[in-house]
């Protein structure tokens, strides 16, 4: 499974609610994974490093707001928006919900499109080119809706690998992403590839962006890994 499709994991207890969340989001395009208790959810994020979490507050055993403290107190999964579910809608708790971290609050009952809408928003700021944006680097234009890519107006010619590693790339300019990220983000944790695999398929990458002119925007960084610009 290659990560085309942001991962959300649903922790909610509700059955009912967490069989709705699930099928609206699969309906949507992602990928979903859920858990019905805090301690399952901790392990979750471990295991499969979602790209997003919807969490209700209310959890048997550790709350929503514990679990969603615990995540945002930690540099592996700090970056991972947090929408925050709640059928308490007092100022106070909105309050007392962000403050732990939690990017976004959406008020119990809510409307199924609404929060579709919500968890849109905080991809398209972590993973823009997983909800169709169209990112731009320099004179590098990629659509993540028809899959075209262009340098200085001149189609480039992508294999499907090469495309996934240009727009994660193109996510986050100047990060220096780790051979082993890579293998996560483009190919999939289910995956077993050899990481010298990605450097065959950079060396195609920068040949295909260099084919009409201009700079190797890529960067290897000794040790490290691989970045643009
Ligand atoms: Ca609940």
């Amino acid at each position: 499974m290659a990560h085309d499709h942001p991962t959300v994991l649903v922790v909610e207890d509700e059955p009912a609610q967490r069989e709705v969340l699930s099928y609206n989001l699969q309906s949507e395009g992602f990928e979903v994974v859920s858990a019905a208790d805090g301690d399952e959810a901790l392990l979750l994020v471990q295991e499969v490093m979602p790209d997003i979490i919807v969490l209700d507050w209310m959890l048997p055993g550790i709350s929503g707001i514990e679990i969603c403290r615990r995540l945002k107190t930690k540099p592996q999964t700090s970056g991972i928006p947090v929408i925050m579910l709640s059928a308490r809608s007092e100022e106070v708790d909105r309050v007392r919900g962000l403050e732990t971290g939690a990017d976004d609050y959406v008020v119990k009952p809510y409307s199924v499109l609404e929060l579709m809408a919500r968890v849109r928003n905080q991809l398209r700021r972590v993973r823009p080119a997983s909800v169709g944006q169209r990112l731009t680097y320099e004179d590098i234009v990629l659509d993540a809706e028809t899959h075209r890519v262009t340098r200085s107006d001149s189609a480039l010619k992508l294999g499907p690998t090469e495309f996934r590693l240009l727009s994660t790339f193109m996510e986050k300019p100047g990060r220096v992403w780790s051979r082993e990220q890579l293998l996560d983000r483009v190919w999939g944790r289910d995956i077993y590839v050899d990481s010298r695999t990605v450097d065959v398929h950079i060396g195609r990458l920068r040949k295909a962006l260099c084919l009409h002119g201009g700079d190797d925007p890529l960067r290897t960084v000794r040790g490290a890994g691989y970045a643009l610009g």
